[in-house]
């Protein structure tokens, strides 16, 4: 009775009983055990007790966590049960998840250790297939998600897009402002992809949110500014100054390429060279870079003019927000008449998206914060190569970014 007791506490077994222990040839350590009464006999997906269809398979067994060096399997019957709502089921026992071949104890390690340690760590140590820890993730996610609330006091996210697969594949990302926290992983990049997220926080929490940063999409701002009435969309500066830092190369190319067919090698020489001193911030440049920008100023007024458009524009996230509106009304009178096409263009872009751009000045509000829970997001995807879908490394992404990983059992 007593060993009985030990084995137990030894396994951390609850709500079941150890009837026996035996050694076999190979040296595994086998533990038969069975449900406390009141755990037989219940749904694995309701819980609700349910009147016993047959033996299913008979005895089954379970790889529970290793004792020491050797291997260790809890074995015990799984009988089905005929569930009003969910047919006939094998039976939920207390020490597993449904349709796992692995104690909860073992999973939980599983995936605590594929979110802190390497890939060959995990499977080495837990002596399972890389794919398994793939299988493991998205059974401890699914659990985790089922029983956690991961939208509650959700008000101000970012909605973003990466690719996979060098970009044969696209996801889309939902972060938390407020927290850090990754929130919800689509596949695709699409109107419907973002109506799912929004069908899946409900319309009382759409009502909720009071600000989504995000690029210039229509795809992510067309449903939002359609269920969220009280949702301010703020587009990211770092996607204007990048729209702005584009028009700029437009006009560095166009330049360029005009000097190369009038002959004027020294001159497109010259501008190639530049292109580094026309991106960077004013202040960043070195003595031969502000050089070099003097002979721009020098040799092509256009292209200076260009430069001139584009650093004027970085301005309006430097400053507090009225001098930023008065500021930005200044550069589309400029950039309207500036002769650039391609900053005439953005002008009209610009004119057409203000009240997003000026609700990220107002709210001080960058996609900076979705952008490095993506970067991360990139390094958890490429190491989970190998896994059987891509559901598992979105479930492995969402246990590491989403505050999702168990604690080690016992702990
Ligand atoms: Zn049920």
């Amino acid at each position: 009775m007593r060993s009985k007791r030990v084995w137990k506490r030894l396994l951390g077994l609850q709500r079941a009983v150890v009837e026996d222990v035996c050694v076999e040839d190979d040296g595994k350590v086998v533990v038969a055990v069975r449900p406390k009464a009141r755990e037989l006999d219940r749904c694995p997906y309701c819980r609700r007790r349910c009147p016993g269809y047959d033996w299913g398979e008979g005895r089954r067994r379970w790889r529970a966590l290793d004792l020491g060096t050797t291997f260790c399997f809890l074995e015990a019957w799984a009988p089905r049960v005929s569930c009003r709502e969910h047919g006939v089921v094998v039976t939920a026992v207390p020490w597993a998840r449904h349709d796992s071949s692995f104690t909860r104890e073992f999973e939980d390690t599983v995936a605590w250790l594929a979110v802190h340690t390497n890939k060959t760590a995990v499977a080495e140590l837990m002596r399972i297939a890389w794919r398994t820890v793939g299988w493991i993730c998205e059974r401890v996610m699914a659990e985790q998600t089922a029983t956690r609330d991961l939208f509650a006091g959700l008000e101000r996210i970012g909605v973003d897009e990466i690719s996979i697969r060098k970009g044969h594949r696209y996801l889309t990302v939902v972060v938390d402002h407020d927290t850090g926290r990754l929130v919800w992983i689509g596949s695709g990049r699409d109107r419907k992809t973002v109506e799912k997220f929004l069908d899946l926080l409900g319309a009382e929490r759409c009502k909720q949110l009071r600000l989504v940063s995000c690029d210039m999409a229509e795809w992510i701002t067309r449903p939002v500014a359609e269920r969220c009435p009280n949702a301010a969309v703020c587009y990211d500066p770092f996607h204007l100054v990048k729209l702005a830092t584009d028009a700029l190369d437009d006009i560095r190319r166009e330049v360029w390429n005009e000097a190369r067919r009038a002959g004027q090698r020294q001159l497109a020489r010259e501008l190639k060279g530049a292109r580094f001193a026309l991106w960077k911030n004013p202040g960043n440049l070195t003595e031969r870079q502000q050089l070099k920008l003097a002979r721009v100023q020098a040799l092509n007024q256009r292209l200076y003019r260009a430069y001139l458009l584009a650093q004027q524009l970085r301005q309006i996230y430097r400053t507090g927000f009225d001098e930023a509106v008065a500021l930005l009304d200044a550069w589309l009178r400029w950039a309207r008449r500036c002769r650039l096409e391609p900053f005439v263009k953005l002008a009209r872009t610009i004119t057409e998206q203000r009240e997003g751009i000026e609700a990220a000045i107002r709210h001080g509000l960058s996609n900076a914060r979705v952008e490095q829970v993506n970067t991360q997001l990139r390094l958890i995807i490429r190491r989970a190569f190998g896994f059987h879908s891509y559901d598992a490394p979105i479930a492995l992404a969402m246990l590491a970014l989403g505050g999702l990983c168990p604690s080690l059992p016992g702990r």
